[in-house]
């Protein structure tokens, strides 16, 4: 199969009026089809249950986006039975075809595109760009994966031996269990069973229960592509009551987790313990949370500093892993920082996210009050600067918010608010920065605005996060260009949209014949 080179799709420009006119009627359209109901699907089968689970517009916490039956123990089990039996059949399809499969649901989502993007605003309250940024990273997923597969399922290098003739191919383990989380709903979900998928394993996909929608269309989407039925199967339910069923069952032989650290401990744990008729120890990629900082040097330009941080931390109301939650800024330049930061973050917009303002409502009402009670504890460790309490409307939206003079051991520098909360520390000099930036539990990325290339080289050696950023935002990782994942407690840096992915999900088997 020939391709070309693999390049990232680009993010539609919602300030031409066209382009936002065809965003405004995709979200019409898709207005009309709120609320339907959606089975779980397992060996391509429609199945029903007792009970369902609603999905709501957190921009309008009444409305019912979609309705799904949930999932049960007992179809946990079931779903994993069917999924090893359709495995023994999936991983004889060739690489190529596989990869066919991807290239073509690629295709199919750039054509779905504003009906995704209306789906996810509905779904997860993003704004226009941040869905279109979702979409177009689940398309760059699915292109990037399906040319790494080509590669990877080429001759591999191998040292030759005389007398025989060897070779290294990659084969893959078999049942993945797939559980990603609500905000990067279409991305990460794409990206982590597609890249199952393409390497010849088989899916139980359990979609978080804010956005199975978002599932839902991947799943259409597959099937759309080619995707043989039992391949993928889709699971909406209860993380804590499916959860364990799956993970814990003896045919899976893989998790892929992105979530909160809470969960990713838990399931880890749960996959090490080996159950009767288990025939492997489970492999488990596990992306957790992260408490990310920006340091700001006194050698740089802060209005640009400003910009990047107010970015990093309030994009999708600062709920991405990646999200800049603790600015770290020398304290030559700490009051101007500060005052300009003021300045720009009051002027931020606060309302429903099909209305595209700047900052849309946080995802559902337990992290609203999470996010309230974490910034009632700032309220006694620090000073408030900005922002503080809850926003008007029928959404659960919060102003955005910032602390100052926040010590770097306060609870609110510590620990994942995941929420639209930032933090503002004063360091004495660069080191001291580097110092306060490595001082949390996690390690998912971290940003240094400076012009000072010393210290630039200093930070590459001694600021430890998975994805470090020169003089620019700290969110916003391109699939190829910025492969994806943290040290520490974020996780156990899988790189996601990197070319050490899909060794994850694949085993090598060395043949050698004697000749
Ligand atoms: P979460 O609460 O941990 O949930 C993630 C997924 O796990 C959901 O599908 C959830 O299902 C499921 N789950 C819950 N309990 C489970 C159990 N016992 N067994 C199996 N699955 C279970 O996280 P979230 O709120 O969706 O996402 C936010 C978190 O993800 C943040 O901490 C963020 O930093 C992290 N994140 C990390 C990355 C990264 O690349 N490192 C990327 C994005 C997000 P239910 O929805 O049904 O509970
Ligand atoms: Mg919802």
């Amino acid at each position: 199969m020939k391709v070309k080179p693999f390049k990232n799709e680009p993010i539609q420009n919602f300030n031409d009026k066209k382009i936002h006119a065809k965003q405004a009627e995709a979200l019409e359209a898709v207005c009309k089809k709120l609320g339907k109901t959606y089975e779980i699907m397992i060996g391509g089968k429609k199945v029903k249950t007792d009970s369902k689970l609603n999905s709501y517009n957190p921009s309008n916490k009444t409305e019912v986006v979609a309705s799904f039956y949930k999932g049960t123990k007992e179809l946990a089990d079931r779903a994993i039975r069917e999924a090893a039996k359709k495995f023994a059949q999936w991983k004889l399809v060739p690489a190529v075809e596989r990869a066919a499969i991807l290239f073509r649901a690629a295709e199919i989502a750039r054509r779905r595109r504003f009906e995704i993007n209306a789906w996810m605003i509905y779904e997860a309250g993003k704004n226009f760009v941040e869905a279109d940024a979702d979409t177009a990273e689940a398309i760059d997923f699915m292109e990037f994966y399906a040319r790494e597969m080509l590669r990877y399922a080429d001759k591999q290098p191998i040292t030759p031996v005389k007398g025989e003739e060897n070779e290294l191919v990659y084969i893959p383990l078999g049942v993945g269990v797939v559980v990603p989380p609500w905000n990067f709903p279409f991305a990460i979900l794409v990206g982590m069973s597609s890249a199952a998928i393409v390497t010849g394993n088989t899916v139980v996909l359990k979609p978080s229960s804010d956005t199975p929608m978002m599932g839902r269309l991947y799943y259409e989407i597959m099937q759309e592509a080619g995707l043989p039925a039992g391949v993928l199967n889709f699971m909406p339910g209860s993380g804590n009551e499916v959860g364990d069923t799956l993970v814990s069952h003896p045919l899976t032989r893989f998790v892929s987790f992105t979530g909160s650290m809470e969960v990713g401990i838990h399931i880890n744990k749960l996959a090490a313990e080996v159950q009767p008729g288990q025939k492997w120890l489970k492999r488990v990629v596990a992306e957790m949370g992260g408490k990310d900082s920006i340091i700001v040097d006194s050698e740089t330009n802060v209005d640009e500093a400003v910009k990047g941080v107010v970015t990093s931390a309030f994009g999708f109301q600062g709920q991405k892993c990646s999200a800049c939650s603790r600015a770290i800024v020398d304290a030559k330049v700490y009051n101007e920082f500060v005052k300009k930061l003021k300045d720009m973050v009051s002027k931020l917009e606060v309302g429903s996210a099909t209305d595209n303002v700047a900052i849309g409502p946080v995802i559902n009402d337990s992290a609203r009050k999470n996010i309230l009670s974490y910034i009632e504890k700032g309220k006694k460790e620090s000073r408030l600067l900005v922002g503080g309490e809850a926003a008007d409307g029928e959404g659960f939206f919060i102003k955005p918010t910032v602390f100052v003079d926040v010590k770097p051991e306060a609870k609110i520098s510590q620990e994942e608010i995941f929420g639209p909360v930032l933090a503002v520390i004063k360091a004495r000099n660069f080191d001291n920065a580097l110092e306060i930036a490595n001082n949390t539990q996690y390690g998912l990325t971290g940003a240094v605005f400076t012009d000072n290339r010393e210290k630039l080289e200093k930070a590459k050696e001694h600021f430890f996060v998975g994805n470090l950023y020169f003089n620019r935002k700290c969110t916003g990782a391109l699939v190829g260009g910025h492969p994806f994942g943290g040290f520490n407690m974020s996780g156990t840096d899988s790189k996601a949209g990197g070319r050490d992915y899909l060794l994850l999900f694949m085993q090598a088997k060395a043949i050698s014949e004697k000749v």
